[in-house]
């Protein structure tokens, strides 16, 4: 099996439509403007990962046939990230083996404070209907392994939280989660190293608050030059076709399913 990314979900929190039927800019018509929350998995070698848990996993995980996973990387602990986490009980149940998963400090904080039950402490003889989950925190810019996965963690910020970017196999993949600015100390990382695919957020086409638009996103790809970029996170402003048009040949919005062969 090749290496390969999948998009499971390339919405932002509201999804699109949202549940209030609005599909925003985006063209109705256009099955790929249907977009469940934003993860993504990845098959390297033989190490198999997911990046956050939406609520909309169980259905993303069925529809992808992804039946496995070695471990789970949070970007952080907002609930269009962490509300699939119960989802994950497939996974040790018909296992009977715990699961692995990273965050910072003061996300892992934040998923223990709502979804206690999932962390197990017990051996593996003792797997229950529960998720059976091992927390482990990450610290950014000291890289650790998953199987055949180097992962280095990044800092970002400017969304309403810190948020955690992933660099895997130093440059194969790189995401970057909700952000408006990526610090000096990151992007002197991300120049340095040579960038293959470089996923990042999309959520709205003009900044906002606690988001960075596409010059912003443009400006930073000027700057870390990646060899293919994915827009995923992409909010109800984001048509498909009107982002393409906007993106250079090597960039194009990401849909729910997209795969990349790495
Ligand atoms: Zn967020």
């Amino acid at each position: 099996m090749t290496d390969k990314i999948i998009i499971l979900g390339s919405g932002a929190a509201p999804g699109v439509p949202t549940v209030s039927d609005s599909w925003g800019k985006c063209n109705p018509h256009n099955p790929k403007n249907r977009r469940g929350r934003a993860g993504v998995y990845l098959k390297i070698d033989d190490t198999q990962l997911i990046i956050d848990t939406s609520a909309d996993i169980r259905n993303q995980l069925i529809d992808n046939s992804i039946h496995h996973v070695d471990g789970v990387l949070y970007t952080h602990a907002h609930a269009d990230h962490i509300m699939g986490i119960d989802d994950l009980r497939a996974f040790t149940y018909n296992t009977h083996k715990i699961l692995n998963i990273y965050a910072a400090k003061s996300h892992l904080t934040e998923i223990r404070k709502r979804f206690g039950y999932v962390f197990t402490d017990v051996s593996s003889s003792e797997i229950t209907a529960r998720p059976q989950l091992v927390s482990n925190i990450i610290e950014y810019e000291k890289a650790f392994n998953i199987g055949d996965i180097e992962v280095m963690p990044l800092e970002f910020v400017g969304h309403s939280v810190p948020t955690t970017g992933y660099c895997l196999n130093k440059g194969r993949v790189v995401l970057i989660p909700d952000y408006k600015i990526i610090p000096p100390q990151t992007l002197g990382y991300l120049q340095k190293i040579n960038v293959n695919v470089l996923i990042m957020p999309l959520t709205t086409i003009e900044p906002t608050l606690y988001h960075a638009g596409i010059e912003i996103d443009f400006d930073y790809i000027r700057q870390i030059r990646p060899k293919a970029v994915y827009f995923t996170h992409l909010g109800p402003d984001c048509d498909y076709d009107a982002v393409m048009r906007k993106c250079l040949p090597f960039m194009q919005p990401a849909y729910d399913g997209l795969t990349i062969e790495l």
